[in-house]
């Protein structure tokens, strides 16, 4: 299995939370050519299963210029070809063009339909944008559609995260992403704290009204309908290779992890003199690949293979034959669990077991 990711780094402005590899302004008419060299450059001989357009603002492209990065890119026939996308962005023609190019996922960068909430984060749309753009992709049939939700903005309160909640359930996508408001030092939140409890009962929350509604988590941040789990994402998680192309994206193959310059800037000069965009490189030992296929695994409901269910753990985690995994409680402290895992020796290594999101 192998997926490639593509980075758009243009946005309109900087949303408050946002500390990603972003170019502020319009999107450079050069940069399909700046990709298609940096592709020829990498060397990759593959066909991937996977093509990932994310940013930055993919959408933010004109129509034609995705369509040609999705044509650079050798595919399998069937691969699932995602595009991240704002909702302001969204019009009837940049939609049929995305289906005509051959893009079957989206995912709709919704964050909260919280008007207020929207404001404070400093996103380009408003709750009615959502609505709008949800019809018209749609109507062009589009069947496998995405939303990204962020709780726990210091303004929201627990009856705002909920109604975010049920009118996304009420949109009937096939996929939920439910991330955590983190606080980042580059950015204006920087110094800002915020209550690890209520972080906790949000995603309890989401959790109670998602999995009522018939999706089922399958990594920490991600529920799916059955059958629509992120095969992109999925090969992040259990072991793929991917190659990444754009400033600050990462690849990885075999025992090796290497990633781009971060800004666009740097990267846009790197190609056009003909050098690489790649930054570091770091060759990972049989202990390291057991220990980060482990890590990525346990986010995951399949879970990581282990000896045995310490005694500390019961009721973080829950044995399925060899592996564990987390349960509720145990999702809200991975970090903590994984650590205590790794200390105890009980970790197994990453197994064949995948995650079976789609059954
Ligand atoms: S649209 Fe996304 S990538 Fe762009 S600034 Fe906002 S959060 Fe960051």
């Amino acid at each position: 299995m192998s997926g490639v990711y593509v980075h758009v780094p243009f946005c309109r402005s900087r949303c408050s939370y946002c500390d990603f590899s972003v170019a502020i302004g319009k999107p450079d008419v050069g940069y399909v050519d700046l990709i298609r060299q940096e592709f020829a450059l990498s060397k990759w001989s593959g066909v991937a299963t996977t093509l990932y357009f994310g940013g930055g603002t993919p959408s933010s492209l004109p129509i034609r210029d995705l369509a040609e990065l999705v044509k650079l890119f050798p595919v399998e026939p069937g691969a699932e070809i995602t595009a991240e996308v704002n909702p302001e962005d969204v019009s009837r023609e940049w939609a049929k063009g995305a289906v005509a190019a051959g893009v079957n996922r989206l995912s709709l960068g919704v964050q909260s339909f919280d008007p207020a909430i929207l404001e404070w984060f400093r996103r380009g749309h408003r709750p009615e944008d959502v609505v709008r753009a949800w019809a018209i992709l749609r109507s062009v049939g589009f069947s496998n559609l995405s939303i990204d939700l962020i709780f726990g903005a210091p303004c929201e309160s627990s009856t705002s995260w909920g109604e975010t909640l049920e009118r996304a359930i009420a949109l009937e996508p096939e996929h939920v992403s439910v991330y955590a408001l983190t606080i980042e030092s580059g950015t204006p939140l920087r110094g800002m704290v915020l209550d690890e409890e209520v972080q906790a009962e949000r995603y309890r929350l989401a959790e109670r009204l998602l999995s009522a509604a018939g999706y089922r988590w399958y990594e920490i941040s991600n529920w799916a309908k059955p059958g629509f789990a992120s095969r992109h994402n999925l090969g992040y998680w259990t072991g793929g290779d991917y190659l990444g192309v754009g400033p600050s994206a990462h690849s990885r193959q075999g025992a090796a992890r290497f990633w781009n310059v971060n800004s666009y800037p740097r990267y846009r000069q790197r190609i056009l003199s003909g050098l690489s965009a790649m930054e570091g490189v770091e060759i990972l030992d049989e202990a390291e690949l057991i220990e980060e296929a482990a890590y990525l695994r346990l986010r995951t409901s399949g879970g990581t293979k282990i000896k045995e269910l310490p005694r500390w753990s019961w009721g973080l985690l829950e044995a399925d034959g060899d592996r564990a995994i987390l349960s509720l409680d145990g999702r809200l402290q991975l970090d903590g669990i994984f650590a205590r895992l790794a200390a105890d020796g009980v970790i197994l290594g990453s197994g064949a077991q995948l995650p079976s999101p789609n059954g």
